[in-house]
């Protein structure tokens, strides 16, 4: 049996625990940043990860955007007029195939509620404050600890074909100025402008959003080089090869984890597990709203002169282009088909068809390394972190499509609410009650 030794020192402060035992399920950027901001504070950190590394969910070859401005939910109204294309076309960007799957349907119901107006603004909003928080985290940790992933700051422009959603969008750009961010509108010279390599583009480009603060990263180098920080500097154990089976309970409190070789037992847990958290929790009586929305990706070594320096979104193919150092991360696809794999070489040919609409000679696609991840996904797009019905357990999961980008920021969250602390957002719009 693996125990750790209980700590022996804890105590109930009126700052609320402190130097607790702490165990985090799951080393995606997710769980490493939570284990990162609670070691931080002097917690014994242990975290549990059924994988042989880090980062080989979601986290592995994501589409690399750090995008703090770009978080309108995916909840909204103007989804709605697509649903039907949805339903019918193998070749959409968005795709559903339904399934006798109570959590799908649920999922699909909530999402639809999600989609109205007033729902879907307030909820890009909060989720704009969150994306400040989760910016200027990630600029503590990495000032700090500095740790190298590929890291710049080189804006976004995502574009328009369809000069309807444009001029949605160049509405929504007034509705986030007012809350703080700095975008504007450009027509198709002005996108060239800004990102030449779009002049090679096949497809009519009708106007962007660019973004000048936004960022990007290799997610998988950023979750490597904080689990060495985690390790060296903070004694934090991450124990790879260690899948949680269940836990052992008592009354409202959470004992131990299992695992195949015994219990981990710690003072607090953290549920970071992504798509595999609604089990993990489904043990404990708790339902989490969270199903896997799948995407792919493709690297691939970049022409210089024709692939873009800047991260691009096409709005309409759902496709995000990044730059990480010599290669092009090219990430799209958004499928509500359960976590079913068996479409993958189609898809990954229709997003190989989708990216020469606009960036026909960016780069070797021939050679692309592919990939295929399952994005923990809410249906109103806000993570879920905070308590539970269990003293000790607590949730820091569903980031679905925004993980990389908001993960320092629901680290942050966390402790806060963790300690009982004074919040840096609304932390109830957040948690688990809301969608219930
Ligand atoms: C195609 C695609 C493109 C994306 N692009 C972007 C982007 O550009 N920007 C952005 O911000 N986000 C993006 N995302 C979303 C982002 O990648 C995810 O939100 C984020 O990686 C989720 O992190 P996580 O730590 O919650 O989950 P994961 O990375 O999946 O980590 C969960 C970990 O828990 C482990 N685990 C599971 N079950 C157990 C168990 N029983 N015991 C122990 N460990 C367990 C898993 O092995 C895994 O390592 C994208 C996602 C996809 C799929």
């Amino acid at each position: 049996m693996v125990a750790h030794a209980h700590f022996d020192q804890l105590r109930f402060t009126k700052e609320g625990w402190s130097h607790m035992q702490v165990c985090i399920v799951g080393a995606g950027v997710v769980g490493l940043t939570g284990a990162y901001f609670l070691a931080r504070e002097g917690h014994d950190v242990t975290v549990l990860e059924s994988g042989d590394d880090v980062a080989q969910g979601a986290s592995h070859a994501n589409g690399a955007q750090l995008s703090y401005s770009y978080v309108a939910p995916l909840a909204d109204p103007s989804v709605l007029p697509h649903l039907p294309a949805w339903l019918l076309s193998s070749d959409s960007a968005l795709r559903y195939v339904p399934r006798p799957d109570m959590k799908q349907w649920r999922w699909c119901m909530a999402f639809l509620r999600a989609c109205r107006t007033a729902t879907s603004n307030r909820t890009a909003l909060e989720l704009l404050q969150l994306g400040a928080l989760s910016r200027a985290a990630l600029h503590e940790l990495v000032g700090q600890e500095k740790i190298e992933f590929d890291h710049v700051q080189n804006g976004k422009l995502v574009v328009y074909r369809d000069a309807h959603e444009f001029e949605l969008a160049r509405r929504k750009v007034d509705l986030l100025a007012e809350g703080g961010a700095s975008q504007s509108a450009l027509d198709r010279r002005g996108c060239i402008e800004i990102e030449p390599s779009l002049d090679f583009a096949p497809t009519s480009i009708v106007g962007g959003i660019h973004t000048p603060s936004e960022e990007a990263g290799d997610c998988l180098r950023f979750c490597n080089a904080l689990a060495n920080v985690l390790r060296d500097r903070y004694h934090v154990r991450i124990m790879t090869g260690t899948r949680v089976l269940g836990w052992v309970r008592q009354g409202r409190q959470i004992v131990a984890a299992r695992i195949e070789q015994g219990d981990i037992r710690a003072d607090a847990f953290v549920l970071s597990a992504g798509t595999a958290s609604v089990d993990l929790a489904e043990g404990l009586g708790l339902r989490l709203p969270i199903y896997p929305l799948t995407g792919y990706s493709l690297t691939a070594a970049a022409i210089p002169d024709r692939s873009p320096g800047i991260n691009v979104t096409d709005l309409h193919r759902k496709v995000v282009y990044a730059r990480l150092g010599e290669q092009l991360r090219i990430a799209g696809m958004v499928e509500i088909t359960g976590a079913d794999e068996s479409q993958r070489e189609a898809r990954l040919a229709t997003l190989t068809r989708h990216v020469k609409e606009i960036f026909p000679f960016a780069a070797d696609y021939a050679n692309a390394e592919t990939w295929c991840g399952h994005r923990p996904a809410t249906p109103d797009s806000k993570p879920l972190v905070g308590a539970t019905k269990f003293s000790n357990f607590w949730l820091n999961t569903g980031h679905g499509a925004l993980g990389f980008t908001l993960a320092c920021g629901t680290a942050k969250l966390l402790a806060e609410v963790l300690h009982g602390r004074q919040t840096s957002v609304d932390a109830s719009v957040y948690s688990l009650n809301r969608l219930s």
